[in-house]
């Protein structure tokens, strides 16, 4: 059983990591932004709500999130342990979280910060902004969400340290220097590889 969560900045590439994590530790990645995103795309009433807060850069409200992460973490596949990409991102959702683990008596394994450079992620973004037109990547707008991260989401890692599941893993370099040094990390803290 492992349960992990993966959080940094806009850009860090988190969602790359994630894919190949969840093949690593055979549990399945678990992303709000590609949920929201697929919602936006079959035009689903939860995408409605969702997109112009997507569009400004803005986090949509916890309400919406926190009941698709919660039917979403009820799924068989998710039983066996997890891996969440851009979630929790602000405190409240912290919050229902720890609940919902608690109330299924289970807990946060480790917590995996991608620690990467702000000029970096932008510069990244501009070429995903290119390469797949992501109504979001626009240059405004990737400032606001990085704003959006460093004043709603950058508090939790102090919260995940004090409870001494963090580990920091630099996000720069090759992918798959980047993988090995996440495969490495989790090692070290005593959650192997199966
Ligand atoms: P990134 O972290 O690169 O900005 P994501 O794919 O994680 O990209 O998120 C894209 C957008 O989806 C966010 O800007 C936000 O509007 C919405 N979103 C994703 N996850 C959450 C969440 N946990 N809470 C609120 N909004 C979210």
């Amino acid at each position: 059983m492992t349960r992990l969560l993966l959080i940094g900045p806009p850009g860090a590439g988190k969602g790359t990591q994630a894919a190949r994590l969840a093949e690593a530790y055979l549990i399945p990645a678990i992303s709000t932004g590609d949920i929201f995103r697929s919602n936006v795309k079959n035009e689903t009433e939860l995408g409605k709500k969702a997109k112009a807060y997507m569009d400004a850069g803005d986090n949509v409200p916890d309400s919406l999130t926190n009941d698709l992460i919660r039917h979403r973490l009820a799924e068989p596949d998710a039983q066996a342990g997890f891996l969440l990409d851009g979630y929790p991102r602000t405190e409240d959702q912290v919050r229902e979280l720890d609940d919902f683990l608690e109330g299924h008596g289970a807990a946060l394994d480790l917590v995996i910060e991608l620690v990467a450079d702000p000029d970096v992620v932008v510069a990244r973004l501009r070429k995903r902004a290119s390469e797949q037109g992501r109504s979001d990547d626009d240059e405004t707008v990737v400032r606001h969400r990085l704003d959006v991260y460093r004043q709603q989401t950058e508090p939790l890692i102090d919260v995940y340290d004090a409870r001494r599941v963090l580990v920091r893993v630099d996000a720069l370099g090759s992918i798959d220097d980047v993988t090995a040094r996440i495969v490495r990390a989790l090692a070290d803290r005593g959650v192997p590889q199966p």
